[in-house]
């Protein structure tokens, strides 16, 4: 890394920590100009791209899953901060897998999981429109199947 006062190429290592995030940071003095300054390395984990239903590639979009979150809990007793949080644990759930592309079922499976432990309303809202539950049937199925798993 060059030094940030005269963009020297070289530098030296003059002490070596952790930082609080589990990183290691190096306190490092130019060679040149003999100002120090420190560098932190850190674990970076990129989030797979997400191959969608026809076949083309989009980003995960933490905005994107959030709003559809929220308007699945509209009028529900479901906090912000529990959303985000869901949301969060999803991409970190799809870092870990550590692949470079995944299914974008993956992520709807997540939210789905993830919105039936914190409001069941929510929940069938999404699945609706999720799994594509174009019949009241199938709708009223997800239904009994749900108040079956509450009363036992
Ligand atoms: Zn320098």
């Amino acid at each position: 890394m060059n030094c940030p006062f005269c963009q020297h190429p070289v530098s030296r290592v003059i002490d070596t920590t952790k930082d609080s995030r589990g990183g290691i940071r190096r306190r490092r003095e130019c060679a040149s100009c003999h100002q120090r300054f420190s560098t932190v390395e850190r674990v970076v984990l990129n989030t797979p791209m997400l191959v969608k239903r026809d076949g083309t590639r989009e980003e995960f979009n933490r905005d994107k899953l959030l709003q559809g979150l929220r308007i699945a809990c509209a009028k529900r007793p479901v906090s912000a901060s529990a959303l985000e949080q869901l949301v969060s644990n999803i991409e970190a759930e799809l870092q870990k897998k550590g692949r470079a592309e995944i299914n974008s079922r993956v992520v709807g499976d997540l939210a789905i999981k993830g919105l039936k432990e914190l409001d069941h309303i929510a929940y069938v809202r999404y699945a609706i429109v999720y799994l594509r539950m174009d019949d009241l049937h199938t709708v009223r199925d997800e239904i009994d199947h749900l108040l079956f798993e509450e009363n036992n």
